[in-house]
């Protein structure tokens, strides 16, 4: 069951105890399910039957939080991976092989590009990536007949830059592809994909979702919006699977079709399964989404009126800070705030931002973004350690770029920090 806001699909939705079953959401740590007959298990082989059969390809306790991400999305359905890589992999890789072509916006995660650019590039997909500001003519000349798909991210990490939806959108659908939108940082408390027209959207759960840093996972959503009978580009969804003696997904599963494809083929292929118990720690974290992601927005805008007037700062980049270059587009597609990640430089460059790093006490240096606690990361002495600042200032990432996830502790102790850091600096 669903509801009508998103606090109370956040409480209650994916999960529905019968009369005398657990209140919780249970953590069934079980490979596999009994049955009384070989015969029932077979028309579950077959998909003739729906029923847990072995947990690489279905778990009731990932399955209550997919329903539940699937209903703070909008979408009509979602399937739970162990990582936001593994979805971002599957939700390509469910609609394109070898011999096809995808659009990504360059301002995506650096291990997503990695991804797209070496690893499924090896697999004979091919990508072509365009500026996220580009306009309708120049995302057009980005397609080919072979392109199946637009991915993106509605604010990126880590540049920050906020998509516009509805212009992606378009292209993807007058190419009759889908649009696949990475919408990790927002979350869909912030942003609302499916609303400005996005087909598919995927997240990275390790962040804001879980919230807490204990579980690395990812999920892919449908919204169920796109027609994949249009054309004779997905020949996966609309032809025979013989791996499943020859049913069609689109004829059998309608609009659940594409997540159906991507849980009993590439699942039980690639068996990028969380553990339920991770997704039990997820659903505590998504319970309490609603809460945490306007307070993570609310500090860090905050933290970001405070650096904007230090003058030990050189620049800083905050959509929805005004002034900021997407600070409309922020406006229009996720009004009630971006996220609590603000990036900045210090006067001085990479030995400053090094001192400044090294000086703050509350907020920790880790390799991470998106949780509850305070948390920061200078990228020049550490993913991109190998850049000469001459590659980093290429890469869209300066030698003095520092990366600071606000969280969701008391606004006066965060600034006390940055300030008592900066004296250092
Ligand atoms: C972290 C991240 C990913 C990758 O997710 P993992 O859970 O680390 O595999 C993908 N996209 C975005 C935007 C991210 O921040």
């Amino acid at each position: 069951m669903t509801y009508n806001h998103i606090e109370t699909n956040c409480v209650q939705a994916g999960y529905e105890p019968k009369n005398g079953e657990p209140r919780v959401l249970p953590i069934i740590q079980s490979t596999t399910y009994k049955y009384d007959s070989s015969e029932e298990m077979g028309q579950l082989f077959d998909l003739e039957k729906t029923g847990y059969f072995y947990t690489r390809l279905q778990n009731p306790t990932n399955d209550a939080v997919a329903a539940k991400i699937a209903a703070l999305e909008g979408g009509v359905a979602a399937v739970l991976t162990s990582s936001g890589q593994a979805a971002s992999f599957y939700s390509v890789f469910n609609i394109c092989s070898a011999g096809d072509h995808v659009v990504s916006s360059a301002a995506i995660y650096g291990g997503t590009f990695n991804l797209f650019s070496v690893t499924m590039k090896k697999l004979g997909i091919d990508f072509t990536f365009v500026s996220p500001d580009s306009d309708e003519a120049e995302l057009n000349a980005a397609f080919r007949p072979n392109t199946k798909a637009v991915f993106a991210e509605t604010l990126s990490n880590p540049s920050l830059t906020v998509l516009d939806i509805e212009l992606f959108a378009k292209a993807a659908h007058a190419h009759g592809v889908p649009l696949i939108v990475d919408n990790t940082f927002p979350t869909p408390v912030n942003c609302r994909p499916f609303e400005f027209g996005a087909d598919i959207v995927i997240h990275s759960t390790t962040k804001y979702m879980d919230g807490h840093a204990t579980s690395v996972g990812g999920v892919v959503v449908d919204s169920g919006n796109f027609d994949w009978t249009q054309n004779d580009k997905f020949p996966g969804l609309t032809t025979p699977d013989d791996s499943y003696h020859g049913i069609t997904y689109t004829d059998s599963f309608g609009k659940g079709a594409y997540i159906m494809k991507a849980v009993v083929q590439l699942m039980r292929d690639l068996g990028s399964i969380p553990s339920p118990h991770n997704s039990f720690l997820l659903n505590l974290g998504l319970e309490t989404l609603f809460l945490r992601v306007p307070r993570h927005f609310e500090n860090a805008l905050k933290v970001a009126q405070y650096l904007e007037k230090n003058d030990k700062i050189a620049w800083i980049n905050f959509p929805s800070l005004e002034g900021n270059k997407y600070y409309e587009r922020a406006q229009k597609y996720m009004p009630n705030g971006t996220s609590g990640v603000v990036s900045f430089g210090v006067k001085g460059g990479r030995k400053a931002a090094e001192r400044f790093m090294d000086s703050l006490k509350l907020a920790a240096v880790v390799t991470h973004v998106a949780d509850c606690r305070t948390c920061v990361l200078h990228p020049a002495s550490s993913t991109h350690r190998q850049l000469t600042d001459e590659q980093l200032v290429a890469a869209g990432v300066g030698p003095d770029l520092i990366r600071f996830s606000v969280g969701i502790e008391n606004i006066e102790d965060i600034l006390a920090d940055i300030e008592q850091a900066l004296a250092n600096v």
